[in-house]
């Protein structure tokens, strides 16, 4: 569609050098074009100019001094990206990668996910270009009360509730309220993912893990399938990728692949996720550990390689990109049936459509991973009413949210004649009820 082509070549040119916010906007924008035929007043109304551009960018200084002595200077990001369906909210990235086109990129798949989720939350992310790998706990103390002793005056309960994401774990989010509660003396919850003697909730550590998890054995069963006695790769040994690891096994599949940046480990008899959570929860250590502790597993340096090996399920958890098209290729000569994205965008565009023309299940992240901010809403509710449920209530909240999503974009891609191309679905579920809510309110 013209208008749309035209949007996007715009984009390009207005955001240079920008490479992951140009695919992630090509992605969403050669999906949504149905949409604008359908409304042709969006056009009028420069809807589509308004998505794609953030409501507002804040970027600052944060220097901090190591444990010996010496001064660094970090970049520091916050994308507020789309308030319309509710406060911006979206995941902080602590990693040396972190830079605009990585945060809009992430942003703009934000404000869809969060939509799709059904819960009332805008679009948002940040995130900072400094390592946390290899630093002592009182070195990440003093950069996130650096970090937070600016990004203060631009976040708040109802405006725009920070989260983790890569290199942003529980301890993290720890010294980043602590920070936050000392400059305004209030305890609100103004950051998800928050310890349980806190405000936190539980099930949120385990929850972008198991409902990936719980979407795709959904996906799985609306096809006559199920995860029970698959072969499962999963990508990373983060947060996401541990949780799904543990869910899958629940569910009865076998694991038998995980990575971290340096490498992967092989595990015929199925990873065992104890000596896993030891390594990087509790040591912060290398994978390469495991082979060591493990008899009969396999380390192999380099983490492409994880896509050679034979499975039936794919579960991309680490980070964008990381799945191209020579390893998608060997993933469906291998049998691949179903791939479910737990990372942001971890498929490159072209290993997406190399799935979709090999007749792959394909689970998108904006939908797949949507766990994670899912719950992070239940947290904000429980932190808004003073209250806490229990695992159980969560947990189940969480599953019939992601069966929900499954079977919202399932429908979608059907009404616009791309039945089961969850790609498509997902892009226009999550895009109309933010157009709507943006159109209503007027042009701001
Ligand atoms: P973590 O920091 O907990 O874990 C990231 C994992 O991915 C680590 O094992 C890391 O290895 C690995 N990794 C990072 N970069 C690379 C790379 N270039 N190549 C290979 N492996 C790499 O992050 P999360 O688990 O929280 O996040 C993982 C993905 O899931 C991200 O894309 C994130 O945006 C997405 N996500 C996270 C959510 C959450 O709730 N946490 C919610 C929704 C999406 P190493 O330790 O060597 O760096």
């Amino acid at each position: 569609m013209a208008y749309v082509e035209q949007v996007l070549e715009e984009l390009k040119k207005k955001n240079p050098g920008e490479p992951e916010f140009h695919q992630a906007a090509t992605e969403i924008l050669a999906s949504i074009a149905p949409v604008f035929e359908k409304h042709p007043e969006y056009e009028k109304a420069g809807l589509l100019e308004r998505f794609l551009e953030p409501e507002r960018t804040i970027m600052f200084r944060v220097p901090w001094v190591d444990d010996k002595g010496v001064t660094h200077v970090n970049k520091g990001y916050r994308v507020e990206y789309n308030s319309a369906i509710g406060p911006y909210k979206g995941g902080l990235r602590f990693h040396p990668s972190v830079n605009l086109s990585i945060l809009k990129f992430l942003g703009l798949e934000q404000i869809l996910k969060n939509s799709l989720t059904g819960t009332p939350i805008g679009g948002g992310k940040g995130g900072s270009d400094f390592d946390p790998k290899g630093k002592s706990d009182n070195e990440i103390m003093k950069f996130c009360q650096s970090f937070m002793t600016e990004l203060y005056r631009h976040i708040g309960q109802d405006t725009d509730v920070p989260a983790g994401d890569i290199g942003v774990g529980g301890r993290e989010i720890g010294f980043l309220f602590g920070q936050y509660k000392r400059i305004r003396n209030e305890h609100v919850g103004v950051l998800t993912g928050r310890g349980l003697t806190y405000g936190g909730s539980l099930a949120r550590k385990e929850a972008t893990g198991f409902g990936l998890v719980y979407l795709t054995e959904e996906m799985l069963q609306s096809r006559g399938k199920t995860l029970k006695g698959k072969t499962v790769v999963v990508s990373g040994a983060g947060n996401v990728a541990i949780y799904a690891a543990q869910k899958a096994t629940t569910l009865g599949a076998k694991v038998v692949a995980m990575c971290d940046s340096n490498g992967y480990i092989y595990d015929k008899n199925g990873v065992n996720l104890d000596v896993i959570k030891q390594i990087k929860e509790v040591e912060r250590a290398r994978i390469k550990e495991y082979a060591a502790r493990v008899p009969g597993s396999e380390y192999h340096e380099g983490c492409s390689g994880i896509w050679t090996v034979k499975c039936d399920v794919a579960l991309p958890c680490a980070t964008q990109n990381e799945l191209n098209l020579d390893s998608a290729k060997a993933l469906v000569k291998n049998g691949v049936f179903a791939v479910g994205e737990g990372a942001n965008m971890p498929t490159t565009l072209e290993a997406t459509e190399y799935f979709l023309e090999n007749g792959v299940l394909f689970a998108p992240g904006k939908a797949a991973n949507a766990g994670g901010v899912a719950t992070s809403a239940l947290e904000m509710a429980q932190s808004s009413q003073r209250l806490f449920w229990s695992f159980e209530e969560v947990d189940a909240k969480l599953k019939s949210i992601m069966v929900g999503i499954f079977h919202n974009i399932d429908a979608t891609a059907e009404k616009y004649g791309k039945p089961g191309n969850f790609v498509v679905g997902a892009n226009i579920f999550g895009f109309e009820k933010v157009a709507e809510a943006m159109m209503a309110q007027g042009i701001v």
